[in-house]
């Protein structure tokens, strides 16, 4: 390969960027730590998913090394996937049940008292209040089995639908965009796609910082094949867009217009693939088909002069990331929670598909529109356990009949258990917990699991008092302050503590085995749901109540994938012996024991649904002999995929006089959502130990605010007051603050913006207009905090 002088500094570039980030961290490591034994798992953090073993000495953790046979990372770890064992044995682990007393508080009990207590309160609740007025809220933290088996015992015991989980607030859009453009949820190709790519375009995913493993893929790809073309989209200049040949600037939630405008000059310069436009996709508003030529039409007001002037993305920069996209041979868009996070959401994730679409960039190698999920088992844990209120095992809606009928059949459960009308999701469900003594809370009662609400949601000071007031149950394995706010805490097992499967980004499920007992007397959150089970009377619902939490993760497995056997999400084949023996887990569908898992769907030849009879029988599907690409979750039944006409629609909040910026929000490579484990391994904490606000030195010019300087930054529903980092990295009038800190004056999620996409009900964390101000008093700057106190209270 020879390079030209500029093709060098490009990659000198390119390079340097990524070590001064620290991506020249995740290097191959044999560990020296001289261990008992290594026992497989994956890391507790990202959607990456990737593999691990985990280091035992004298019972416990004592390392962490990449599993090199890991299809997901090849033996890469970074910073925190390496260090994540090292909050397992922080002083303020959560051992011992405990329940609130009338002091407020909190008094060690045995489990019976903490478990008969719950029951009674969850029974009293029930009759009182009626079925849906005790809601679970979970994770996609959770193990799958942990999910599925609170799912069914919300679902199919309790008979309600209020069942939700933090993916909401991240995935949901996603999930809204797959199933509206292909009637299936989840990518249809995996992250083998990056290393064929000729082009990756990278949008509202800052992937060097959030998915560093996925970015050294996309680096390394990059540094050994020059002319591959890196395009990122998004408001900031993160250490993602630094190495890209193209960066798209725009206003956050502008992009809509972007995606459409690269569509117009796609399809006026001749590079879209009408073969595959006629044979494979169909024209749609939702309502009515059009002929390509209304798309041309729809299209045509997306000039790219017109555009840049609504999203300050140079019309130029426009014009060559359509070329880029469409005429490379394979390309691969990668996004994240700047597409998903939006009131828009869905539209956005639906553009994205209809540029790959008309150019034809789906079903191959290296073509894909692929979906980056943050946690670690958002999709296999929440998603494919259909553990929303809305949904079922299988990705399938409580509204299907057929489908019900099914998971009644599996579950033993009479015809009509379970309610075919969905329950609230995760915002109406936080704004209708609240006290007995209030009527308009119907909510009167949540167990949460493995998750931090009282931090992470939008606009806080809107959801607190009902938290407060309603009877709260927390697991979790350390103070946070969600359970400031709760009547009882149940300590809880860390991953490599109970064991149990995640399911990553790319259909992949990974078993972990359980390395070491957890300290004191905290248990699996599945031995705990099964213990509540057994007290509500649902013992036979949940039979796996016994000690051995992976005898017990094995049963829940088992039931679950049988509920999916012959659906297009089929785990079937991928037993736990699978699972235990296989290095790299297994990708569905995989519909028979033995089927090596699939990598590409919608492809005869490589995805087993064209051939599963059984699946094509209950569904009602006829595939064509001769279709070699066929989107056979279409519900007209076609095969097609839908390219859509979405109208162009800003963010529910725009810079006005009053509140003149853009705030965004967003993780940094460091700390792992409300930084609860992270900010308690010591190099992570010393290294970000707190926020910071981002701001452009015009900006910051405008009002004397110098590096360092307090900023207080105030939108219509609250305020944060943060040290000033001053950077060219964000667009004039575009702030930037990271959401881990728990520092409560320093908590950005009391300003960001509460308002749902109407179709996935996800947040629009991404974007609020807000207005700064020069903070003039005095506040000490707590450099790390964390809560270690289980009777503190901020609030
Ligand atoms: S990239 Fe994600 S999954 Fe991989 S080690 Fe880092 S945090 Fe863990």
């Amino acid at each position: 390969m020879s390079l030209s002088r500029r093709d060098f500094i490009k990659l000198s570039i390119a390079s340097a960027t990524a070590a001064s980030i620290g991506l020249s961290l995740p290097k191959k490591v044999e560990s020296k730590e001289i261990v008992d034994k290594w026992v497989k798992g994956t890391c507790r953090f990202c959607g990456t998913g990737c593999g691990v073993y985990v280091g035992v000495k004298d019972g416990k953790v004592v390392a962490i090394k990449g599993n090199p046979e890991a299809k997901t990372n090849f033996g890469f770890l970074c910073v925190k996937g390496f260090l994540a064992y090292k909050c397992m044995y922080h002083p303020d682990r959560l051992k011992y049940p405990m329940i609130r007393q009338k002091d407020g508080k909190f008094k060690r009990v045995s489990w019976d008292e903490a478990l008969d207590y719950v029951a009674k309160k969850f029974k009293y609740f029930h009759k009182k209040y009626g079925k849906d007025s005790v809601a679970y809220y979970g994770s996609g933290q959770c193990t799958t089995e942990e999910s599925y088996t609170f799912n069914k015992l919300w679902k199919g015991g309790f008979r309600s639908n209020m069942v939700e989980g933090n993916p909401r607030l991240c995935m949901a859009s996603a999930v809204g965009g797959y199933i509206t453009t292909f009637g299936s949820d989840e990518p249809v190709g995996s992250y083998a796609d990056i290393e064929n790519a000729k082009c990756i375009f990278l949008v509202g995913s800052n992937t060097s910082e959030c998915h560093p493993i996925i970015f050294r893929r996309i680096m390394r790809h990059k540094l050994r094949n020059p002319d591959v073309k890196i395009i990122v989209c998004e408001p900031r200049k993160t250490n993602t867009a630094k190495i890209a040949d193209l960066w798209l600037p725009v206003d956050p939630g502008t992009d809509l217009a972007v995606f459409h405008s690269m569509a117009r000059e796609i399809i006026k310069n001749n590079w879209h693939d009408k073969k595959f436009i006629d044979a494979h996709t169909r024209i749609t508003d939702g309502k009515n088909v059009y002929s390509f030529d209304k798309y041309v039409e729809f299209v045509e007001q997306f000039k790219p002069e017109v555009v840049e002037k609504l999203t300050r993305c140079p019309a130029e920069n426009i014009r060559k990331a359509a070329k880029w996209f469409a005429t490379s041979g394979a390309t691969m868009t990668l996004w994240t929670m700047g597409l998903n996070q939006r009131t828009r959401g869905v539209w956005a994730n639906n553009l994205i598909h209809n540029l790959h679409l008309i150019t034809g960039n789906i079903c191959k190698p290296g073509a894909d529109s692929f979906s980056l999920t943050g946690q670690p088992n958002a999709c296999g844990g929440v998603r494919e356990t259909g553990s929303l209120c809305h949904l079922l095992p299988g990705t399938k809606p409580v509204k299907d009949k057929k489908w019900r009928t099914h998971v009644e059949k599996v579950w033993g459960l009479k015809p009509g258990t379970i309610d075919p009308k969905p329950g609230f999701h995760t915002m109406k469900m936080f704004d209708s917990l609240g006290g007995e003594n209030d009527p308009n809370k119907p909510i009167k009662a949540m167990l949460t699991s493995t998750t931090n609400p009282a931090q992470s949601l939008p606009n806080l000071n809107r959801y607190i008092k009902g938290m407060k007031d309603a009877f709260l149950v927390v697991l979790d394995i350390f103070p946070t302050k969600t359970t400031q706010l709760a009547d009882v805490v149940l300590p809880a097992a860390f991953l490599y503590e109970k064991g149990g499967v995640y399911g990553c980004s790319e259909r992949r499920s990974q078993l972990t085995e359980k390395a070491v007992n957890p300290p004191g007397e905290a248990k699996p959150d599945i031995w705990i749901a099964a213990q509540i089970a057994k007290r509500m009377g649902f013992e036979k619902l949940i039979p796996w109540n016994m000690d051995d939490s992976m005898k017990a993760n094995e049963m829940a497995w088992t039931d679950y994938i049988t509920v999916t056997k012959d659906s297009d999400h089929s785990l079937w084949g991928a037993t736990y012996d699978r699972l235990k023996k296989e290095k790299a887990g297994i990708q569905w569908p995989c519909p028979y024991p033995g089927h090596p898992g699939t990598y590409k769907r919608y492809v005869r030849g490589m995805d087993p649904m064209f051939e599963h009879e059984e699946f094509k029988r209950f569904f009602g599907k006829k595939i064509p002999d001769d279709a070699k690409i066929y989107f056979y979750m279409d519900k007209k039944g076609e095969g097609r995929a839908n390219i859509w006409l979405r109208p162009y629609k800003g963010p529910a909040e725009v810079p006005d006089a009053e509140y003149p910026f853009y705030l965004t929000t967003g993780r940094v490579i460091a700390h792992w959502h409300t930084g609860t484990m992270t900010m308690r391994i010591p190099e992570i904490a010393r290294s970000y130990p707190y926020a910071y606000i981002e701001i452009h030195p015009d900006d910051a010019r405008k009002y004397n605010i110098f590096e360092g300087d307090l900023v207080e930054v105030i939108s219509r529903r609250g305020k944060a007051i943060l040290p000033a980092r001053i950077t060219k990295n964000s667009l004039p009038g575009v702030l930037f603050v990271p959401w881990f800190d728990q520092e409560i004056s320093r908590m950005i999620n009391f300003v960001c913006n509460d308002a749902v996409d109407p179709g996935s009900k996800e947040p629009e964390f991404k974007i609020a207009a807000v207005k700064i101000r020069k903070y003039s008093g005095s506040i000490q700057m707590k450099e790390k905090v964390i809560i270690s106190d289980i009777n503190s209270s901020y609030y």
